[in-house]
């Protein structure tokens, strides 16, 4: 199988949730492509095994540029001042909203005050990021790419998780109605929708690895194998590169075949 490096030096990237997990190896995965990455979390430590290094420290030992920016996903204003911070550095030239919170907890049983907390972090936090973003992307009239983490959730009911996956299903509409409205500004905006990825998120990484391998998992993995944030970053690397430049409004499913009976 051949090989893909990407290069975007001279970009500013911002993503958030880039403490831990997905958000954490996107992040990585800019600042050795030559970016100055702007981690927009709401924790400056990661809660992944062996990750002392706060990500953005790990790519300045690498020997790339970036910063931590403590951002609530939830608050706007937070999400315009990360955007606001980026100008700095020339201006965001790709935005990943990747930040979100998972629970489990049934339809009958969900009390409203956790409904709103996951919509408030996982749909109002990617909507808000898209809006900061393409505000900031218009004005500065030079385009720009936006990247949402989705889910299979998006499409695909699993018990137990109306609140989540309502908030993963709203994404996806959120990434085409915004690549509808923002193609006129030469800004592209797509999701990658990740299926059961190993990290601390949900069940967590051990569990999540066991639950594979016993087959409890709802449906198989087609490739037999959770996934791991290492291979979620590469199709948000392509998707903001210049080799996806007639991509946009697409949600790219990033799960082992989960999704595909
Ligand atoms: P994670 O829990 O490992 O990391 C999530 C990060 O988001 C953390 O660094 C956390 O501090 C940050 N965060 C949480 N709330 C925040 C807020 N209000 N503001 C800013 N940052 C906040 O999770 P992950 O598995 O890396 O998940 C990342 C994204 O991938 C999420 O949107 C999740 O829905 C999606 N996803 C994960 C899986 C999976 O199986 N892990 C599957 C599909 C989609």
């Amino acid at each position: 199988m051949g090989r893909t490096t990407f290069d975007f030096e001279g970009e500013t990237v911002i993503v958030t949730g880039g403490s831990s997990g997905i958000g954490r190896e996107i992040a990585l995965a800019f600042g050795r492509a030559g970016a100055t990455v702007l981690n927009a979390d709401i924790h400056a430590t990661s809660k992944d095994a062996g990750a002392e290094t706060p990500t953005h420290e790990a790519i300045e030992d690498e020997g790339g540029t970036a910063e931590f920016v403590e951002t609530d996903v939830s608050d706007p204003d937070a999400l315009a001042a990360v955007v606001k911070r980026a100008e700095e550095f020339g201006g965001v030239d790709v935005m990943v909203n990747n930040a979100g919170v998972f629970m489990r907890d049934g339809m009958l049983d969900v009390s409203i005050d956790d409904f709103e907390f996951i919509h408030d972090v996982n749909t109002k936090g990617v909507f808000c990021g898209c809006q900061a973003a393409g505000r900031a992307m218009k004005a500065r009239g030079e385009g720009g790419v936006i990247i949402n983490t989705a889910s299979i959730s998006s499409t695909h009911a699993q018990k137990e998780q109306v609140p989540y996956d309502s908030t993963k299903g709203a994404i996806r509409m959120i990434t085409r109605g915004a690549a509808l409205e923002f193609a006129e500004h030469d800004v592209r905006v797509n999701a990658v929708a990740p299926g059961h990825i190993a990290t601390e998120f949900g069940a967590g990484a051990e569990r999540k690895e066991e639950s594979v391998a016993a087959g409890e998992l709802t449906k198989p993995i087609p490739l037999d194998r959770p996934g791991y944030p290492e291979d979620i970053a590469p199709a948000v690397l392509f998707l903001a590169s210049e080799q996806a430049g007639y991509v946009t409004g697409e949600t790219m499913y990033v799960d082992g075949g989960w999704q595909i009976f």
